[in-house]
């Protein structure tokens, strides 16, 4: 199964990916992620990329889209994939249809999560973040189990720099202006699927399983 999660920064899709690629057994490809892995390393792609993330602006195109052409092709990919984060430019979306079309694997499903503004923003605020393996956590609505401490690793949690309440109202608008247009992208192809996102962590998994399930395609469960 070959997917994409679109929605708005702090709509779910880093937490639902992490758990809806873990059920199905694909790849979870992250390009916030693999930027701030380079950022941590220090990489010379960290360094460009962190220019623009602290200011809340999209990364180039051409920068983005040469990441998610080496991650497709590796191993962990051979059962399909999850990109999350990506695309977020008609740009993007036009080269990664190129893309899939040279190796044939096409998307089966494109999910929309939808969350208002509001609960988008009390979200960011209050995310903690992996330093180590990138998990998110939120402070109040899905909080670590030993404070400061990741679950899933050990690692140190910390606030990401974008999301401060600043940042964050430039990341919505960047989102509206490049990102929101692929809504209708996918719908006139489609492969949407819409799904609210404001429910609860649970609520909002099961209602993704639910809408992977319908319809055509070889979902499995
Ligand atoms: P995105 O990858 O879309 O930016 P995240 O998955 O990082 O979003 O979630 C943003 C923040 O909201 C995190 O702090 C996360 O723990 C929290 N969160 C995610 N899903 C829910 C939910 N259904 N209810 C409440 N908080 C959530
Ligand atoms: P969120 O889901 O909270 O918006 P991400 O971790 O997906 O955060 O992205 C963080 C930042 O990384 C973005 O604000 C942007 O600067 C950069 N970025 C990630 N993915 C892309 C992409 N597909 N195109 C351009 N920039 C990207
Ligand atoms: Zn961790």
């Amino acid at each position: 199964m070959n997917l994409v999660f679109l929605g708005p920064p702090g709509a779910g899709k880093g937490t639902q990916a992490e758990r809806i690629a873990g059920m199905y057994g694909i790849a979870h490809i992250s390009t916030g992620d693999i930027f701030r892995e380079n950022i941590k390393k220090g990489t010379e792609l960290g360094r460009k990329a962190k220019e623009y993330m602290d200011r809340g602006e999209l990364v180039p195109d051409e920068v983005v889209i040469g990441i998610v052409r080496e991650a497709l092709a590796g191993e962990s990919c051979s059962q399909g994939f999850l990109l999350d984060g990506f695309p977020r430019t008609v740009a993007q979306a036009d080269a990664l249809e190129e893309m899939l079309q040279e190796i044939g694997r096409p998307l089966d499903r494109v999910v929309n999560l939808n969350v208002p503004d509001q609960v988008v923003v009390e979200r960011l605020t209050a995310r903690r973040t992996c330093r180590n393996c990138g998990r998110n956590y939120h402070l109040a609505f899905n909080p670590p189990k030993v404070d400061g401490v990741c679950d899933a690793c050990g690692g140190e949690l910390y606030q990401r720099e974008d999301d401060r309440e600043d940042t964050v109202r430039a990341r919505l608008e960047e989102y509206r202006r490049k990102t929101q247009p692929l809504i209708d992208y996918y719908r006139d192809k489609g492969l949407l699927v819409e799904v609210p996102g404001d429910g609860s962590v649970d609520e909002v998994t099961r209602a993704i399983q639910e809408a992977l399930g319908q319809g055509h395609g070889h979902t499995g469960s």
